[in-house]
């Protein structure tokens, strides 16, 4: 629909070989799905969080932006997308998450094929 975001439209990011704690494997790789397009509510609420610091706007994009992960606990049971649990990532997957939600942002306004 023209003038609104597509909120079913997804984009994944491969992290690398599944680091989740249990043998064997439940998958090959970890992966991180993102809804592909922010409205302007959710830019606002980015904006705003970076007025606050640096925390709040890694913190506040990351919430908004981040749909579904494959990550499994260590009782192989997947662990859910939350704030808290978003905030219990670790460094270099948080920073992989910024570089690709940046790349992905700077070609925001490039017209897609309907799929
Ligand atoms: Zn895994």
């Amino acid at each position: 629909m023209p003038r609104f975001v597509d909120r079913k439209a997804v984009v994944d990011l491969d992290l690398g070989p599944c680091e989740c704690p249990v043998e064997p494997k439940p998958h090959e790789n970890d992966s991180v799905q993102f809804r592909q397009f922010q409205s302007y509510v959710d830019w606002l609420a980015i904006v705003d969080a970076g007025s606050r610091g640096m925390e709040d706007y890694n913190r506040v994009r990351l919430t908004h932006r981040i749909k579904a992960w494959n990550l499994r606990d260590e009782n192989n049971k997947p662990v859910p997308v939350t704030a808290a649990t978003i905030a219990d990532l670790d460094q270099a997957t948080a920073n992989k998450i910024h570089g690709f939600l940046n790349d992905i942002d700077s070609e925001e306004n490039v017209e897609l094929p309907n799929g």
